[in-house]
């Protein structure tokens, strides 16, 4: 049956999910329209037609998010399927109630690490990623009023308790530590506390309570200055480390006892140590992003390293087709499926990176010091126009190619001098160009940033001196 249509504001339908400013892209009609169409999409997932579907719907602590949930809730039960509505969690919570539950589907309505004006939807379609054609294919249906009609029913169920018991299952016995925490009163607010509480140590907990205005600072770790309060903390306490999380808890902060932050190819080589004890050859993936080092020590810890795509929904299903045990992004989405579920959690990957600095005798701050040392540039991101960002990184790419120049090309460009290695791709999800060199030393850093520099010129193109480095 045909309904009047619904038309989104065509920016909204991101790459790897639904994501607009409240009041003027995304309002609670949208929200209603995605709950319809979603609904629509599991009904006719799969076979058993005529059996009731069930989706999990959570959401974030923003002022926003309840009035987009009830909206999306009242969207999903009008096109007949039932609604587990497990109210304010982190991201990685609802990905658990999901699979908990086994339902068949969930939406997260959070806007993740960005300001509070904004809000969004994260998809899952079984209990894998909804993203790229899936969202577009939505936008479509929603247009044509394609909807199922029916009427489902709403439940309400907190799941906190079996979530810090699933998280806690993986704890490993060890030394006491000294841990500081901040949520950035994100939505990990709502959970740390029943699994620091129950962990051997001492543990403080800044900006616990969840307030989407974010008065402390801007709930993303990537971010130098959102981690400073987390390193007074450290230093202050005498912590053996400190954790941040991202506003909707699906990315990891880490700073060791010195207040130094750990970045995510970083914490990635000791994760991928401890897998690789207990998963021998295994496949350890990170994105194009990651240093050489992170490659480097897979393979020299017997894994197997594999390069891939940047995007938390591209290396979740990666991760899926392989059976790889552990993945990570160098923006700290870490998916761990040696013993947990394959996705992206930060208070789970926390707890597996205390496992480590528990069970050693080193502290954080000496096993960040043995690391290999590499001098690299942050992430540079500048803007480049939607229409042209593809079209520059294919420019450059070819002429590469025609010089004989040794490269990746799995997203983007990622070049191999002897120098070391640059690289240039183009965001999915915003209209800039991302760069980023590493090299043994400065001297070699500076060629491989000239040689970046002369292969935007080209495309003309020029690399600012002072390319804005982390954001998302
Ligand atoms: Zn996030």
């Amino acid at each position: 049956m045909t309904e009047t249509g619904h038309k989104f504001d065509p920016t909204i339908l991101r790459e790897y999910d639904i994501r607009g400013v409240v009041g003027t892209t995304l309002r609670a009609a949208d929200a209603r329209a995605i709950g319809r169409t979603f609904a629509t999409l599991v009904c006719r997932q799969g076979g058993g037609k005529g059996r009731s579907r069930k989706v999990v719907v959570g959401y974030d602590g923003r002022l926003s998010s309840p009035e987009l949930a009830a909206a999306c809730v009242a969207g999903l039960v009008a096109s007949g399927v039932d609604v587990v509505d497990i109210g304010v969690v982190a991201t990685p919570m609802l990905y658990f109630a999901v699979w908990h539950l086994d339902a068949d589907g969930g939406i997260q309505i959070t806007g993740s690490h960005n300001p509070p004006d904004y809000n969004g939807f994260k998809l899952m379609m079984g209990k894998k990623p909804f993203f790229g054609s899936d969202i577009q294919k939505l936008g479509a249906m929603a247009a044509e009023g394609d909807f199922e009609v029916g009427s489902g029913k709403v439940e309400k169920k907190n799941v906190l308790a079996e979530y810090a018991g699933r998280l806690l299952k993986d704890v490993r016995p060890g030394r006491k530590l000294r841990v500081a925490w901040d949520t950035g009163n994100g939505a990990v607010g709502v959970s740390i506390r029943a699994v620091v509480d129950r962990l051997p140590g001492e543990h403080y907990v800044l900006n616990e309570k969840v307030d989407g205005t974010f008065p402390s600072h801007h709930p993303d770790p990537t971010v130098p200055k959102n981690l400073e309060q987390l390193i007074a903390e450290v230093r202050r306490r005498g912590c053996d480390l400190g954790i941040a999380f991202d506003g909707d808890g699906d990315r990891i902060g880490a700073v060791d006892g010195k207040g130094r932050i750990l970045w995510g190819d970083q914490l990635m080589i000791l994760w991928a140590r401890d897998v690789l004890k207990m998963r021998p050859g295994a496949t350890i993936i990170a994105d194009v992003k990651a240093s050489q080092a992170l490659f480097d020590e897979i393979l020299r810890a017997g894994g197997t390293p594999l390069m891939w795509k940047t995007g938390h929904s591209l290396i979740k299903n990666k991760m899926a087709e392989l059976g790889a045990p552990l993945a990570g992004e160098m923006s700290g989405h870490v998916f761990f499926a040696d013993t947990f579920y394959g996705f992206d959690d930060a208070l789970y990957c926390a707890l597996r990176l205390l496992n480590i600095v528990a069970g050693a005798k080193e502290s954080l701050a000496t096993m960040r010091d043995k690391l290999p040392q590499f001098v690299n540039t942050p992430e540079l991101r500048f803007e480049c126009a939607e229409e042209r960002k593809f079209k520059i990184v294919n420019e450059v790419k070819a002429r590469l190619k025609k010089a004989d120049a040794k490269l990746s090309d799995i997203d983007g460009v990622r070049v191999s001098t002897p120098d070391g290695w640059w690289l240039l791709r183009a965001s999915n999800t915003q209209a800039v160009l991302v760069a980023r060199c590493e090299s043994a030393n400065e001297e070699g850093l500076g060629r491989l940033k000239a040689d970046l520099k002369a292969a935007l010129a080209a495309s003309g193109v020029a690399l600012p001196d002072e390319a804005a480095a982390g954001e998302h």
